[in-house]
């Protein structure tokens, strides 16, 4: 009780102590005071934050492979990359910092440069390389005791196969918020994308996008919605209007009279078509394909119909020759699921950095010797809670969170017995 009652009364003092210094950070030279409180050696070389935690500089183990956080207590090795798209990934990455963006936003950027990069994070192939053979193992386990298996018909199996990996991954991981990207990438997305060809012009297509990962999320959205035969009604004043104009600048929408105007019949509502044709008509037509085809067989349609709506309203996406969707999709998926993955790893090593920190700082402070860390691993997979839950462990420990790839163990500072 005493024991919880101090470390309680030790995560106030840190709290108050920080919630003052950065207030006072407000008046002085923001660097200069990062320095001293921190006592960081050097800033790193990508981020512009002042209080940055230093995670080492971008390091390059071979050619067209870096490390983007060598003093990390779990370092993340990108390949397929440049110097520079590495250093774009760290400073997107380095967002986690005093929470300057939001983990959507940034899993969002991350998603678009890794699969912009076409780059592979090595360590989280390692990491699922090495989950898969257990994972497999218990499926095949399941499949020989479960009865139905065997006179199951293929759909069933489909279905009886998907009940078994939900399992799997749930037995042998466990479930954690980022559970689904570890699913996309053992199930969804395996074996990971590689074709030379269609990588290409995948590349040339994202180039369109030159950095605006939210127009390429509204793009993908939107491809993996199925909308592309359809035309969408977009008024002015609508939400996404700017994201579509957007896209037509860059050649991946069209508007209003450049779009077959059979499309965007299909996209009117059969009620409207029967309205703006009234005069036409003796009555009404009750199937879409035949007021369609009526339309179409009536050469001023477009100046009818152009009385009634204005055309520009509507907006079609447009996919490059030669893309393939499924494929776009495949490389967008694993980019995300390795991007909810990367982030997760980087910001619990960015915590327990971070943590070490305060420990300096507050050691200073109170003059007390601060040598433990104590792990919170109930957010973290089924081994970290077996091995690591409640558990203290040496501030000098090399075995510091993250403990692998997705890793969600926190620490806080906790006193001795
Ligand atoms: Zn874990
Ligand atoms: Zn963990």
């Amino acid at each position: 009780m005493l024991k919880w009652l101090l470390i309680l009364g030790l995560i106030w003092l840190v709290w108050r102590f920080f919630l003052k210094s950065k207030k006072s950070d407000e008046k002085q030279d923001k660097r200069k005071v990062g320095k001293e409180l921190f006592n960081t050696s050097n800033t790193t070389n990508t981020a512009n934050n002042h209080n940055t935690i230093n995670s080492g500089h971008i390091e390059k183990i071979a050619d067209n492979i870096f490390c983007i956080n060598p003093k990390s207590p779990f370092r993340l090795t990108f390949k397929g990359i440049t110097l520079e798209q590495a250093q774009k990934i760290r400073e997107t990455l380095d967002k986690v910092q005093n929470y300057s963006e939001s983990s959507y936003r940034t899993t969002n950027k991350l998603t678009y440069l890794l699969n912009w990069y076409n780059a592979k994070c090595i360590e989280v192939e390692d990491f699922i390389d090495n989950l898969r053979p257990r994972i497999e193992k218990y499926i095949e386990e399941r499949k020989k005791s479960n009865p139905e298996w065997h006179t199951a018909s293929e759909k069933d199996k489909e279905d009886l196969l998907a009940e078994f990996r939900n399992e799997a991954i749930e037995h042998v991981y466990g479930k954690t918020t980022n559970t689904v990207a570890i699913e996309i990438l053992l199930f969804d997305v395996d074996p990971p994308p590689n074709n030379l060809k269609l990588d290409v012009r995948i590349t040339q297509l994202l180039n369109l996008f030159a950095g605006d990962e939210e127009l390429y999320n509204f793009y993908i959205e939107n491809i993996l919605l199925g909308t592309i035969s359809k035309a969408r009604r977009i008024s002015p004043d609508h939400y996404h209007r700017k994201h579509w104009e957007s896209l037509i600048k860059i050649g991946l929408a069209r508007q209003g009279k450049d779009i077959p105007f059979e499309i965007i019949l299909n996209s009117l509502r059969l009620k409207d078509i029967n309205q703006f044709f009234s005069d036409r008509i003796n009555k009404n037509f009750y199937r879409k394909q035949k007021a369609i085809e009526f339309v179409l067989s009536q050469p001023d349609a477009v100046e009818v119909l152009s009385q009634h709506i204005a055309l520009r309203e509507f907006f079609q996406l447009i996919v490059p020759e030669g893309i393939d969707i499924n494929y776009l999709k495949k490389r967008h998926d694993y980019a995300y699921a390795t991007a909810i993955l990367i982030y997760d790893t980087y910001s619990t090593a960015y915590y327990t950095l971070e943590t070490i920190e305060k420990k300096r700082i507050f050691s200073k402070e109170l003059n007390t010797k601060i040598r433990f860390l104590e792990i919170d691993a109930q957010h973290c997979c089924r081994d970290c809670q077996k091995k690591y839950h409640n558990k203290k462990i040496r501030i000098t420990s090399a075995n510091l969170p993250p403990h692998h790839i997705g890793c969600k163990c926190f620490v806080d500072l906790a006193l001795e017995e």
